[in-house]
């Protein structure tokens, strides 16, 4: 008789199964283990870097992967998970997974997936019907915010304009996700056609800005094709004047993009719908249920207002599917995104809403809105603790207030070095991130078990805790440079003439960096001569240089308003020349003339950071300025 060696008996599928759900249920809870346990690359490689067994090794497997994997996790649905946009499914839709894969159901063509297409197209109704979408709307399931963004972007292109153009242009406010900037990569919008706008002080763009950049570039003639907008940002929850984005947009002709991959399913309540108003305007919409709806990953989710408009952005029917062609009221929802071969996403979606009821989700996501309330109210109440932006969706910004420290560089060590404490206690886990050039704590409590409690406990500890000066780094601060070195460095304008090491050592930016450095320096830069009332930038051009004055004077004005003059030895041009994300950076935020003849030394777009490696001096002085300057 012919075997099937992949084949397991009914009762040893039974008995492999009951086992897992022992050891999963065992483990669900997480209280009994510290919020993040990290391992050192050789202790796993050594655990389990081994080749595949030519024989079977039976129920022992899965005891191994409980045994010497899953130990070396960040448990991102612990209660004490703060870090982040923590994560905690629930029971029902981890099943609603198992139930996908154990009978690989697709759900990407109506012929294969009848029932799981009709199941993904009532969860996406349910979604439409939350944020105000109309029900015509298209939509579909995704991998994650990250693939809705790039879909979301794709589809805006194909509607509006077709394949890519070099006249198109997209607007990005600083404070959206870096996966926007990935889409945009991902589809070859190069640098100068991404404007990352400033945002204000509460780090929402103002309809102004996006107004502005837009006008600019429809003066020169560009296409302007997207503006982003956030419905709860990563960094501090923050939601875009969506309404009034929408109105700017739709004058101009733009597409609306909204982002509220982790803010969205707030709608699902009262408060939250009014943080979001506003959001039912947009054109396409990105929400993450493995965010704050508790599905596990992956689960993101893309809504498009224009009816069939996925469809008729992504289809495309091979002689090979040709048979999969779709009649009368049926979908096939792998033609509407990237992805050909997808399971249901909306099982687990269904079964979790349907099993505990939509109030239960309702009742979670209004206790994590009490619960940043109450970590702001506490923040606020506390002399040691100081909030750092407005607490709007669930995301709690704030810091430690150090007398001693004596400039922000040493706030923000000090505050690094608490958070790696509280990591290493075992008590609980934030992240940080910076705010305008500030440090920040950062505290989001989504967790659906999470209580006061430990939202006290661990405010507890950084209100009073005294930094280690030893703690293992549990966590790391820092900045990967080497995306940025991966774009082109363009080319010396015409007429620059090459710097030399002398040019570069009269400045005190440049006093601090040995004489090797200085050479290479000098390679990156050029030095350009500019008669009197020469315009040298223009606010909201792409310009991604930064240039140094050598010589003589220049005159800095924002939206009219002269600013400052600048002489020897000052800059302009940092907050474009910085890199953002992916290689994108922000739109000139002023305009610069020439007050007198200057001579200026300039880096070219795509050196500044290397810059700032080889000569610390000015990496602070930019650093700095960037805070000290940025616009709102
Ligand atoms: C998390 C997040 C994303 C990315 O989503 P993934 O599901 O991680 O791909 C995009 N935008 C925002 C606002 C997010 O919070």
């Amino acid at each position: 008789m012919e075997r099937d060696s992949l084949a397991l008996t009914p009762e040893e599928m039974r008995a492999l199964g009951y086992r897992a759900v022992d050891l999963l249920v065992e483990r669900v809870d997480p209280r009994a283990e510290p919020p993040i346990r990290r391992a050192a690359p050789s202790e796993l490689a050594r655990l389990l870097s081994k080749p595949p067994p030519e024989d079977a090794g039976g129920p022992e497997a899965l005891e191994r992967l409980f045994r010497d994997v899953l130990p070396y996790v960040a448990r991102v649905d612990h209660p004490r998970y703060f870090a982040f946009i923590p994560c905690s499914g629930t029971w029902p839709g981890a099943l609603g997974d198992l139930v996908a894969s154990a009978l690989d159901v697709y759900a990407a063509t109506w012929l294969e997936g009848a029932g799981p297409t009709q199941l993904e197209l009532t969860v996406l109704d349910w979604f439409k019907d939350w944020v105000g979408f109309p029900p015509e709307a298209d939509g579909q399931l995704t991998s994650g915010g990250s693939q809705a963004n790039l879909q979301a972007l794709a589809c805006a292109r194909e509607l509006r304009v077709g394949a890519m153009r070099d006249d198109l242009a997209l607007y990005v406010p600083d404070q959206a996700h870096s996966s926007v900037a990935r889409a945009a990569r991902v589809l070859g919008f190069r640098p100068d056609q991404v404007r990352v706008l400033p945002t204000d002080r509460e780090l929402r763009l103002r309809p102004e800005t996006l107004a502005a950049a837009v006008d600019a570039d429809l003066a020169r003639g560009l296409t302007p094709l997207v503006a982003v907008a956030s419905a709860g940002a990563t960094n501090t929850g923050a939601v875009d004047p969506l309404s009034e984005l929408a109105e700017v947009a739709r004058e101009r002709g733009l597409w609306l993009h909204v982002d509220a991959a982790y803010g969205g399913f707030a709608a699902l309540t009262e408060r939250g719908r009014r943080a979001l108003a506003g959001i039912e305007l947009a054109d396409s919409l990105t929400i993450d249920p493995h965010k704050w709806l508790y599905q596990s990953f992956e689960c993101g989710a893309l809504l498009v207002r224009e009816p069939d408009g996925l469809r008729r952005a992504f289809e495309i029917v091979p002689p090979y599917l040709g048979d999969t062609v779709v009649g009368e009221g049926e979908v096939n929802l792998g033609d509407r995104g990237i992805q050909l071969s997808r399971t249901s996403r909306a099982f687990k979606v269904w079964l979790s809403i349907q099993t505990l009821g939509l109030a239960a989700f309702r009742e979670a996501i209004d206790r994590s809105l009490d619960l940043a309330e109450h970590a702001a109210r506490r923040v606020e109440a506390s002399d040691g603790l100081e909030l750092m932006a407005p607490v709007v969706l669930g995301i709690v910004c704030f810091r430690r207030r150090f007398a001693a420290a004596e400039d922000e560089d040493e706030t923000a060590r000090l505050n690094a070095q608490l958070a790696a404490d509280l990591a290493a206690s075992g008590i609980g886990l934030v992240s940080s991130t910076t705010l305008r050039g500030r440090f920040a704590l950062r505290l989001c409590p989504l967790n659906h078990s999470t209580t006061r409690e430990d939202v006290d406990a661990v405010l507890d500890f950084l209100e009073t805790a005294e930094p280690a000066t030893d703690a293992p780094p549990l966590l790391r601060r820092g900045r990967v440079d080497d995306v940025r070195d991966a774009w082109l460095v363009s080319a010396p304008e015409e007429g620059d003439a090459r710097a030399e090491p002398g040019d570069l050592m009269a400045l005190e930016l440049f006093a601090d960096v040995p004489p090797k450095n200085l050479e290479r320096l000098a390679r990156l830069a050029t030095v350009r001569d500019a008669a009197a009332g020469a315009l040298l930038v223009r606010q909201w051009d792409a310009a991604r240089e930064l240039s140094v004055v050598l010589e003589g004077e220049v005159e800095v004005e924002r939206d009219g308003d002269v600013l400052e003059r600048a002489g020897p030895g000052e800059f302009f041009g940092e907050i474009a020349a910085l890199d953002w994300g992916h290689g994108y950076g922000y739109a000139r935020t002023a305009t610069v003339t020439a007050a007198t003849p200057v001579r200026l030394l300039v880096l070219p777009e795509g050196t500044l950071e290397t810059a700032m490696r080889l000569a610390p001096g000015l990496a602070k002085a930019v650093e700095r300025a960037v805070a000290a300057r940025l616009p709102g």
